[in-house]
Formats: C-alpha cells, sequence, structure tokens
C-alpha cells in the first residue's frame, strides 16, 4: 500500500470523500462518552476531529498524526467562523508523536494575564498562541517585503561583524574579552554604521542589512539590549533622495501586511517646529476615529541641532562629551552646508543643524538617519566639538578618517527600528511582543537563563581572573 502523505490542515476543506493524513497540536479535546472530538492545529489551520472510541487518551497541546476520512458536515452542523468548518475528519487511527504532560502556561488567549517571567520561561509555549503566530509571521512578511523593495532598487545585502570596536552611537557598549590578547576586548556593535560606510568607500553605493544591534541601556517597554534594524546606506544621495527612497520601501512593506495610510506623501516637518506645536519630536498626528481605524500617520522630522549639552546622568554622554557638548543623534552625521564653516572653526555650537531625519509613526520614532561626513575634517571637527584631543581622535575613529581620505563618495543612510515598526503596526504596547525570545524587563535572556554565572577556568582563560585566585577559591 502507498503510504499516505502529510496533507495540511488549511486544504482538508476541498478533500471531502477522500483519506487524509494530518500532523499537528490538539488545540482542544471535548468526551462526550463514546465520541470524542478534537481540534487539531497546524500552520495552514485548525479542523474538527471525530473519533469513535478513539482520542479519548489525547491531552491538550499533544503532537499526533492520524489518519480519517474527510467528510461533509450536514448544513446544520457547518461552523461559519472556522475556515474548515463545512467539514470534520472522521479519524479511523492515529499516532501520539509526542505527550503534552501538565502545561506550565495556557496557549489559548491572549497570553497578557500570565506573568511575563512566566511567559518568556515558557515562551516555546507562548508562542504558540495565535496572536504571537500572527505577530510573527506578520514580521516574516513585512521584512520580506521591505527586502524585495530595496533589491529592486539596486540595494546589495551585506553582513558587517558582530565582534568589533566601540561604535560610538550614544549607548553604553556590550564588551568581549579577548582570549588571544588578554586585557583587550571587543565591542558588540551599537548599529553597523561605520561599516556601511566604509561599503560606500567600498564602492558598493546602495546598501542594507537586516541588522542585530547591541546597546547596553536601561531597559524599557519600548527599547531592550538587543534591537533589529532595517540599516541602509546610499552613495551621492541627498537627504531628499534617502527620504524618498524609503518612503516608497515603507509604504511597500506596510501595505503588504494590510496597514491603511492617513498621508499617502509622508509630511515633512522641522525639529523646531515640533517641538513648538507637540513638545517632542515624536508625536502622533491621528485623529481619534483614525486610531480606532489602525491608520498609520507617518511624518519625517528634520533640521535637528547637531549637538546639545551632556546629561550628567547619562554615563554614555559624560564618556562621550568630554567639552560638555555631545551629538544629538549620530557623530558620524554632517552639518547642513551652511553650517559647515561654522562646524569647522568649532564655533556657533549650540546652533547648528545636522542632515538629521527621523521617521515618526503613531507617536513613535521608527527610523533615524542623516546624511554623513565624509570629508576628514568634518569628522575631525566634530570630535573637537566634543573635546577630544588628536590622540583620542586618532584612536576612536582614526580608521574613517583614513577612509575618508582614498576616495569616500558624499552618502547618506537611515535606520529603521524594526521591532518597534512592527509593534506599531501589531498595534502592540511593547516591542517584546514583536521578538521571538525578548530579555524580560529584568534583562534576562529568554528559555535560558542568562546572564549566568561561568567556571573560574573561563574566567582566567579570557584574563578576566588570574590563576591564583582560583588556587586561593580552592584552598
Ligand atoms: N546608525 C544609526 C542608528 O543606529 C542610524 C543611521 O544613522 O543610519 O541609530
Amino acid at each position: 500500500m502507498q503510504t499516505l502523505l502529510r496533507t495540511m490542515i488549511g486544504s482538508t476543506p476541498e478533500l471531502s470523500g477522500q483519506t487524509v493524513k494530518l500532523q499537528g497540536w490538539v488545540k482542544t479535546k471535548r468526551d462526550h462518552g463514546k465520541i470524542t472530538f478534537i481540534d487539531l492545529r497546524d500552520r495552514t489551520g485548525v479542523v474538527q476531529c471525530v473519533g469513535y472510541q478513539l482520542l479519548s487518551d489525547l491531552t491538550t497541546e499533544s503532537v499526533v498524526e492520524l489518519v480519517g476520512l474527510v467528510k461533509a458536515r450536514p448544513e446544520k452542523l457547518v461552523n461559519k467562523d472556522l475556515p474548515t468548518g463545512t467539514i470534520e475528519i472522521d479519524v479511523k487511527s492515529y499516532e501520539i508523536l509526542n505527550v503534552a504532560h501538565e502545561l506550565p502556561i495556557l496557549v489559548e488567549g491572549d497570553g497578557k494575564e500570565v506573568n511575563e517571567e512566566v511567559r518568556l520561561k515558557y515562551r516555546y509555549l507562548d508562542l504558540r498562541r495565535e496572536r504571537m503566530q500572527h505577530i510573527l509571521r506578520m514580521r516574516s512578511k513585512f521584512v520580506r517585503e521591505l527586502r524585495e523593495a530595496l533589491y529592486a532598487q539596486d540595494f546589495v545585502e551585506i553582513e558587517t561583524p558582530l565582534l568589533t570596536k566601540s561604535t560610538k552611537e550614544g549607548a553604553r557598549d556590550f564588551l568581549v574579552p579577548s582570549r588571544f590578547q588578554k586585557g583587550k576586548f571587543y565591542a558588540l556593535p551599537q548599529s553597523p554604521q561605520q561599516y556601511k560606510q566604509l561599503l560606500m568607500t567600498a564602492g558598493f553605493e546602495r546598501y542594507f542589512q537586516v541588522a542585530r544591534c547591541i546597546r547596553d541601556e536601561d531597559l524599557r517597554a519600548d527599547r531592550l539590549f538587543e534591537l533589529t534594524q532595517l540599516d541602509v546606506e546610499m552613495s551621492f544621495a541627498t537627504q531628499e533622495d534617502v527620504i524618498t527612497t524609503m518612503e516608497a520601501v515603507v509604504k511597500q512593506a506596510v501595505k503588504s501586511v494590510g496597514a491603511k495610510l492617513k498621508d499617502e506623501n509622508f509630511p515633512v516637518i522641522n525639529y523646531s517646529e515640533a517641538m513648538a506645536k507637540y513638545g517632542a519630536d515624536k508625536f502622533d498626528l491621528r485623529s481619534t476615529e483614525e486610531k480606532a481605524a489602525g491608520v498609520l500617520a507617518f511624518a519625517w522630522v528634520v533640521n535637528f541641532p547637531f549637538f546639545k549639552k551632556v546629561d550628567q546622568a547619562d554615563a554614555a554622554e559624560v564618556r562621550d562629551g568630554k567639552s560638555g557638548w555631545t551629538f544629538t543623534h549620530n557623530p558620524f552625521s554632517a552639518p547642513l552646508p551652511e553650517f559647515a564653516a561654522d562646524h569647522l572653526a568649532g564655533k556657533n555650537t549650540e546652533n547648528i543643524i545636522t542632515a538629521q531625519y527621523d521617521l515618526v509613526c503613531n507617536g513613535y520614532e521608527v527610523g533615524g538617519g542623516s546624511i554623513r561626513a565624509h570629508r576628514p575634517e568634518i569628522l575631525r571637527a566634530t570630535f573637537k566639538t566634543m573635546g577630544y584631543s588628536d590622540e583620542q581622535i586618532e584612536a576612536g575613529v582614526g580608521h574613517m578618517l583614513k577612509a575618508f581620505e582614498v576616495g569616500t563618495p558624499p552618502h547618506g543612510g537611515i535606520a529603521l527600528g524594526l521591532d518597534r515598526f512592527i509593534m506599531v503596526l501589531a498595534g502592540e504596547e511593547s516591542i517584546k511582543e514583536t521578538i521571538a525570545f525578548p530579555m524580560s524587563s529584568t534583562g534576562r535572556t529568554a528559555v535560558m537563563d542568562a546572564p549566568s554565572e561561568v567556571l573560574p577556568e573561563q574566567l582566567v582563560e579570557v584574563g578576566l581572573m588570574q590563576l591564583k585566585k582560583i588556587t586561593k577559591l580552592e584552598t
């Protein structure tokens, strides 16, 4: 006899009268004496299966394989709420592939009533719920559409290193000790900023990457240690070019997941005007009705001040802004051309405007970028304004200055914060709802319990502990 191939549940309504093999999870079970009903779930849907003197030993969320006859339901038993509601499966035989014992959390419902630590500890179960499946599948579709839109415009996807040098983007670095060069450290990238610029020097002209960025910041509902960006850079591009290109890419991707836009052309608002009007550089342009209808209201914010006074409570800012001045967004940005002379002369610091642009949606900043300094004296002047000595500049960004002396085209780019973007698209309030395995609010990893202790030998190996200390520990 020919072995039966697996049928996906979503296609069962067209197979009335046929014998099929289904594989999936027991979503629910209802025992009625001799007859047992289960709802079986796979990635394509849910179907009712009926067992006569069968199935009663199954437990919810167990994995089963079953063979049965697809039967049309009599008119009055059709379930209009279920895509497979016109049929049911008359089970002939089944096999339990994996038994689900007592479940630590329920898979039904939206899960928001469950304690966060518990949800994340059993994230593999939590992700089975319909809401989480929907969000992560939507995320995948959205990212795919972003990629397609960029490929169609001649962008190249290129990966950049994770073990690197401090990227100076305003957050605290995560450090990784080097085993080969004891006492030295790598930094995990706060973003691919410098490498993407070097790819412009390298002549790729149009780069993108779905990039992981790692920043040791204080945790909030919309900020974690790790984030994913759609990171983009373009050569020979003006601010107008970046904005136009990205607006088209964003529109294509949000529409692909069914979003409705308030404005087809995103309004462009000056930073000073936004501050005067909304008291913030991110704002929500939707009316109450638009909010209820789930509309997306995008806007660009432009003409930001380049520098600000250091916030003494922010350790990374204090470190970056040695003179008491630090950058507002990105030290690699360029001043607007009309401020270049002041910038080079270190004058008028508080009034210098940078070619920085942010993308705002429904009250959140979902992206930001700038036209960059591509001439060495401009970048050097930025660090001088922040109080760096020539030696410190050389040690920090000497490699960039060197690249700017071998034919670097003018360039600019942007990064979209994908976690936050998906959060807005999904109408969620925490970015954790958009990430498969996010950290908890106390910085513990999902499922696997990190940070965790390591063996003293490992600390010795990476030069964080000396051998004699171990001897002491052991005696
Ligand atoms: N590197 C910047 C960031 O991570 C984005 C950019 O300017 O492209 O915020």
